[in-house]
């Protein structure tokens, strides 16, 4: 059994807090640190109580910021302002930006060779900031800086699951490009099981995960955004990180990344995971000359994103 620490940033939020839990639930880790700016002392306590190896600590405040990363292989990062009802993710950048470029400033100086796992919308410009601040602290390694799509292939198996009477859990549905809007990349083509849809549904299906986030925020009448489904799919990719870092074989999680499959500088394929982050990216497969036309769609809407993260880091 080999040591996994795990850093939470943000771990006392909507997101942070159901994460939180799940983290402490794997057996795979065995230390977890929670660092948010409000309210650790109490999350951490709650969690340490439950029956499961891993050793939960809180840090509270900026100035415990440094001492939560000492010694973090993956850093999982919530933080930010959730989405409001007719906000869109664009509308977060500013306040989400600033958070992430100083978690990841402290993580580049005290863990530079961590897994750093971005949640913090939105996704498309957070990972472009996270990465240039990184480089600008000469510890850039594109390998293991990491955008967390897994809530979109948990929202499109679940959706093409549900349409086809399939079990959820045995269906794998990759979504590739980005993760917000006509950048979610829904490849349906290439499910397992293999299925197929008439135009209308298919077209329907594909708009619906795109636009899933919405449904939540809609049903949530002005108290937040997705947050558990989200912990869910950020604890499912945050233990392929682990189970990658313990030698396990045959990883693999789609993932935004450093890239150059497409145009884009980031872009989300599926990834092999290994000891040192992104082991091989396994690119786009074929793709029917629908998803094609949605990936044509998404390349400028990901650039623009992509220019608007990077643009924040290096000012004017
Ligand atoms: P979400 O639904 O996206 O989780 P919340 O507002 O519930 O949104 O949670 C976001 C969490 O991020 C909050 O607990 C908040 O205190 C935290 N947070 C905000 N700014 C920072 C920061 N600079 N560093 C760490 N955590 C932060």
């Amino acid at each position: 059994q080999r040591n996994a620490k795990v850093a939470i940033m943000g771990a006392s939020g909507g997101i942070g807090q159901p994460l939180s839990l799940l983290m402490k639930q794997s057996p795979l880790v065995t230390e977890l640190s929670l660092y948010d700016i409000v309210n650790t002392p109490g999350v951490a306590a709650d969690l340490s109580h439950i029956e499961t190896p891993a050793k939960v600590k809180a840090f509270n405040g900026p100035d415990q910021l440094k001492d939560s990363l000492k010694g973090a292989q993956v850093i999982i990062i919530p933080a930010g302002v959730p989405r409001k009802p007719g906000m869109t993710r664009d509308d977060l950048f500013n306040t989400n930006a600033s958070i992430v470029r100083d978690l990841a400033a402290a993580a580049a100086e005290v863990a530079p060779k961590a897994f750093v796992a971005i949640i913090s919308n939105p996704v498309n410009s957070t990972v472009p900031i996270a990465s240039e601040v990184f480089q600008k602290a000469g510890v850039y390694d594109p390998n293991r800086i990491f955008g967390v799509t897994t809530l979109d292939i948990v929202r499109a198996n679940t959706f093409i699951a549900e349409a086809k009477g399939l079990d959820p859990l045995k269906t794998q549905v990759p979504v590739i490009g980005g993760h917000s809007g006509i950048t979610i990349i829904p490849l349906i083509s290439q499910a397992k099981p293999q299925v197929s849809f008439p135009d209308d549904q298919l077209k329907a299906l594909t708009e619906r995960i795109q636009e899933a986030g919405t449904e939540v925020v809609k049903a949530k009448a002005g108290t937040g955004s997705a947050t558990l489904s989200m912990a869910y799919a950020g604890a499912r990719f945050g233990i392929a990180l682990i189970k990658a870092l313990n030698g396990e074989q045959n990883i693999v999680e789609c993932s935004y990344v450093r890239s150059n499959v497409t145009e884009a500088k980031y872009f989300s394929t599926p990834i092999l995971l290994g000891k040192n982050g992104v082991e091989k990216n396994l690119g786009l497969g074929k793709l029917s000359s629908f998803e094609s036309k949605l990936l044509e769609a998404a390349i400028p809407e990901l650039k623009k994103n992509i220019q608007k993260g990077e643009d924040f880091v290096n000012k004017k």
